[in-house]
């Protein structure tokens, strides 16, 4: 394999840099070539190396006054068989395991990689919640603060699981990396550490709040956004509002499911609204005009003369809004013909001299139960 002869360009310092600067330039290719952040990128890796093999030269002052003096054929070996040359990512992984260790001081990824570095860093866990809205509400979309009990960072321990003057160490056996590399054939694959279980520490002195988890249970207050035109049973994933992860990895997200409340007179269909507007026989007969509720207000709604019962009449944009195009559905106002059930005397003769017109059989007039009585036995 060709040696890079000039580590300082790799690292694109000059010769007289100190180690800070050189920390900082490495740090800075690390975090551009990592390959959490170039997953199957060769080129990234290829980079990733040179800079490890760079910094593992120059980081050490005995090596680098070395190969300062004699160039790489002065780390030993003949032909710069000593200069590093790091096989795999898990070489370049153990070899800085107390660099890439998070957690613990003096990681140069502190605070880089928080959200979780290498994949033995687990994730939070993801909670659920249930959000209860009004029929009104999923339409006009509403703002909902709701109150869940989960884990957050210890406050006395800050996250780290140990006691007070103490502090987790190293985990031996994946040297703080969270997690252990096995070779299957060809691949190098990563594997959860099972000592440490991820977290690249182990603590001799538990924190006495949280017992040495490094989370403690409180219950927070989350506002939770709802949009326009929300469907019931929609589930909501809010990022990053699950719990924090016990492995210095990414936060759990919150996933909310979406309870609409049953409307007195409007149902959802798609994203129409429907409403159902009762009409006497002679509305539908002579036509009117309907005032009807809307979501948002009232409308007018002109009701022919020889109206069906059952007959809908659609209003354009007043339903729900679509996320997809930003459009409304309509509403749907289906009108249903009531029949009277009680009708006063005039209602009555009226209605009779309809159906005279009509030449259609009705009903003689109800009779009192004496009437009818003497009718029974006078008929026989
Ligand atoms: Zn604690
Ligand atoms: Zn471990």
């Amino acid at each position: 394999m060709a040696k890079k002869r000039d580590y300082y360009a790799v690292l694109g310092v000059d010769r007289n840099a100190n180690q800070e600067d050189i920390k900082k330039a490495y740090r800075k290719l690390a975090m551009q070539y990592h390959p959490d952040r170039n997953p199957g990128d060769k080129a990234a890796e290829g980079k990733f190396k040179e800079a490890a093999e760079a910094y593992e030269v120059l980081h050490d002052p005995d090596k680098r006054k070395r190969y300062d003096m004699y160039g790489i054929e002065g780390l030993g070996g003949a032909d710069g068989q000593g200069a590093p040359n790091f096989s795999s990512m898990e070489d370049i992984f153990s070899q800085f395991a107390d660099i890439f260790g998070g957690g613990s001081g003096g990681s140069i990824f502190e605070g880089v990689f928080s959200s979780g570095f290498g994949q033995g860093r687990r994730a939070g866990a993801s909670l659920k919640c249930r959000v209860n809205i009004t029929f009104e509400e999923s339409a006009a979309g509403a703002t909902k603060t709701i109150e869940l009990r989960r884990k957050e960072i210890c406050s006395s321990c800050r996250g780290s699981g140990s006691a007070s003057g103490t502090k987790p160490r190293n985990c031996p056996t994946c040297g703080g990396r969270g997690q252990i590399y096995r070779s299957q054939g060809f691949f190098s694959v990563a594997q959860t550490c099972p000592s440490c279980h991820g977290k690249g520490t182990t603590i001799d002195k538990p924190c006495p709040a949280c017992g040495g988890d490094g989370r403690e249970s409180k219950v927070v207050r989350i506002k939770v956004s709802i949009p326009a035109g929300i469907e019931d049973g929609t589930r909501l994933r809010i990022p990053d509002e699950g719990e924090p992860s016990d492995s210095g990895g990414q936060r759990g997200d919150l996933y909310c499911y979406i309870f609409v409340a049953e409307h007195d007179f409007f149902t959802r269909q798609g994203d129409d609204v429907v409403c159902q507007i009762p009409i006497t026989f002679s509305q539908a007969a002579l036509g009117t005009e309907l005032e009807v509720p809307t979501l948002k207000n009232k409308a007018r709604v002109k009701i022919p003369a020889g109206t069906q019962s059952g007959q809908v009449f659609r209003l354009r944009g007043l339903g729900f809004r679509r996320f997809r195009d930003k459009t409304e559905g309509d509403q749907i106002v289906q009108v249903v013909v009531e029949t009277p059930k009680k009708l006063t005397q005039r209602q009555e003769e009226l209605f009779r001299e309809l159906a005279a017109l009509d030449e259609t059989y009705v009903s003689p007039q109800r009779k009192g139960f004496m009437d009818r009585w003497k009718d029974y036995f006078s008929d026989s």
